[in-house]
């Protein structure tokens, strides 16, 4: 195939991906110099519209709260591995960042007084563990959906430029420094090449690795990908969330503000199971918790008449509680199971939910190359796509959207002062050279069928790498994995035409998938100890002497190879997490 028509564009800063995270850093960089906003989908179609529960924050509007008891809850609930400077900014950050979008317009449900009302979710609570605490703001059940609308409104408000269905390929990395990157656009196949003096990327997570999850079709890691074999490394790979309450075979997320509600989750024989796996927190206990007592039930065979799910039962609840605080979840529940939730309990299981690990970055959200913490210049992460870490082995809900928010903000602000005082850095002679030869093999006709092997690696990453690991599965995964990469290059495409092309970038977020599930599969594999949601059957003790340490991967050609860095803990020394 010829090689297609290129466009060149200069930008002083170009952020890829049009989520929360992506928004909220091009509204600030916005401020400061000239913005282009790089995304695959129309920026209101990001996954940050989906999410439902809410955003934490220690407001204490209807009862007394800390940023320092959300600091303990985010550095316990993920299992003392979060970088403890960073959680502390987050959670101090968390308060000013609610109280900013709300100026923005967002519409926050409110108490009768008028202040943002506040709900109880898992691990959140006051005086150290006391007892749960009402910490997350929301809106209804469409939180996310009201932020992303928000921030996207701010950013046309503020003259951003959007470069909507542009799927990212390339980035031009030469010695540490970042000089663009390449995109091709979907509507006519052109490559675009971006020239910044910085790029950010805000690409989200990639639960589409797994066969059961919450995650959108879109959620495939390629900002992850793209950076690692241009010799980034990511981070802490191995801790993948699996969110208890996902639809029963479906995945569609309910939200924990469900049970933040009143929602008890029951197993077969009736029993409110948490109770004895949890005292003190039950149904609210972290996910990684909630999620390994489920699959227990279910091994045991105290599942639904014996079957692979339980049962969350909201039938406590009032209908008016359900209509008004939850109207989005039980609609789902309505369509996909034609169940009322008011009357009935609704099967669940747990589904892939989110990413902890991702591309390394430091609190400015810039991206670090090697375990001594050397920074690339020109190149930010922010959002579930980068590791800063604040979630460590297991993250909280609501941490999600503050992270983005909070970790955004801050990126767009240290890359618009660095595009202040940076001149662009060349670009290399043929910047697209790359993608073009990735997208001419991809078009070159070869004999396998993507979907087969995406369905493949979505049923063994199940299998093997999922909420429960043991050594021969995460051997097998990895055997397994290399030979679905190699048949990836000889995949075969019916469409190879320029417009349009969506089998085409299918296989390239494909091919993203296989990378990112190999980095998961191999770090899962090195670390020999359970912490948050990586839990090996055959290294079931958290070992702090030798494993209280971030994992980083990295890709050479067909090699990965392994490294570790500590983790900084400042107020909190690791202790045994009981709820
Ligand atoms: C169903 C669901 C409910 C959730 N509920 C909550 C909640 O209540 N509270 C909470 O804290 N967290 C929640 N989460 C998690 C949270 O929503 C996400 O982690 C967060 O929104 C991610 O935001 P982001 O900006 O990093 O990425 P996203 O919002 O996922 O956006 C990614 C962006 O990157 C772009 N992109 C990706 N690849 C490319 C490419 N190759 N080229 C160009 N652009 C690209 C996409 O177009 C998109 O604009 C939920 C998640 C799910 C799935």
């Amino acid at each position: 195939m010829s090689a297609r028509p290129v466009v060149r564009h200069q930008y002083d800063a170009v952020i890829v991906g049009a989520g929360g995270a992506g928004l909220m850093a091009a509204l600030q960089a916005s401020r400061r110099c000239r913005v282009a906003v790089v995304s695959k989908l129309y920026p209101t179609r990001s996954h940050t519209g989906t999410a439902q529960g809410g955003i934490g924050a220690a407001l204490g509007n209807l009862e007394p709260d800390s940023w320092e008891w959300h600091m303990f809850d985010t550095v316990k609930g993920g299992d003392y591995l979060a970088d403890q400077d960073a959680v502390e900014f987050m959670c101090q950050e968390a308060i000013k960042v609610v109280y900013d979008l709300e100026h923005m317009g967002l519409p926050f449900n409110r108490t009768p007084e008028g202040k943002i009302d506040q709900r109880r979710f898992g691990g959140h609570t006051r005086e150290f563990g006391k007892a749960p605490v009402r910490r997350s703001c929301y809106a209804a059940d469409r939180t996310g959906h009201m932020i992303l609308l928000t921030l996207y409104q701010q950013c046309i408000k503020q003259g951003v430029e959007f470069f909507d269905e542009f799927h990212l390929l390339d980035l031009l990395l030469r010695d540490n420094r970042c000089s663009g990157a390449v995109a091709f656009r979907l509507a006519t196949g052109e490559l675009h090449v971006f020239h910044a003096k910085a790029v950010l990327l805000a690409t989200g997570g990639f639960g589409r690795m797994y066969k059961v999850t919450s995650n959108a079709h879109t959620l495939t890691g390629d900002g992850c990908a793209v950076p690692l074999r241009r010799g980034v490394p990511l981070q802490d790979m191995e801790f993948f969330q699996f969110h208890p309450t996902g639809i029963y075979k479906l995945g569609i997320l309910i939200t924990e503000g469900a049970r933040g509600e009143g929602g008890i989750l029951r197993n077969g024989r009736g029993e409110r199971f948490m109770e004895r796996y949890a005292p003190t927190l039950k149904d609210l206990a972290p996910r990684d918790m909630v999620s390994r007592a489920i699959y227990r039930e279910i091994q045991e065979g105290r599942g639904i008449g014996g079957k692979d799910y339980v049962h969350l039962d909201l039938t406590a609840l009032e209908r008016a509680v359900i209509e008004e605080k939850l109207p989005d979840i039980a609609d789902f529940v309505r369509t996909y199971l034609g169940i009322d939730p008011v009357k009935e309990p609704v099967p669940i299981q747990p589904t892939a939910h989110y990413a902890m690990g991702g591309v390394p970055t430091n609190l400015d959200a810039q991206v670090v190359a090697d375990a001594r913490g050397t920074t690339v210049a020109g190149l930010y992460a922010a959002g579930e796509c980068a590791c800063v870490s604040v979630h460590g082995a297991n993250r909280l809900g609501t941490n999600s959207l503050v992270d983005i928010v909070v970790f955004g903000a801050r990126g767009g602000r240290h890359l618009a002062e660095q595009a202040a005082s940076l001149d662009f850095a060349p670009l290399p002679s043929e910047p697209e050279e790359r993608a073009q030869e990735e997208l001419a093999r991809l078009c070159g006709g070869g004999a396998e069928s993507a979907a087969q092997i995406r369905q493949e690696l979505q049923q063994l990453m199940m299998d093997h790498v999922s909420v429960y690991r043991v050594e021969a599965g995460l051997q097998r995964a990895i055997g397994a994995i290399a030979s679905l990469r190699e048949r990836y290059r000889r995949l075969g495409l019916q469409d190879r035409g320029l417009r349009f092309n969506t089998e085409l970038q299918e296989a390239l977020e494909l091919g993203c998938l296989l990378d990112l599930a190999w980095a998961t599969a191999a770090a899962a594999l090195a670390r020999r100890e359970s912490r948050g949601a990586h839990s090996r059957e055959d290294h079931p003790k958290r070992d702090d002497a030798n494993w209280l340490r971030h994992s980083l991967v990295f890709l050479s050609g067909d090699a990965l190879t392994l490294d570790t860095k500590p983790v900084t803990i400042t107020r909190f020394q690791p202790k045994e997490r009981v709820y």
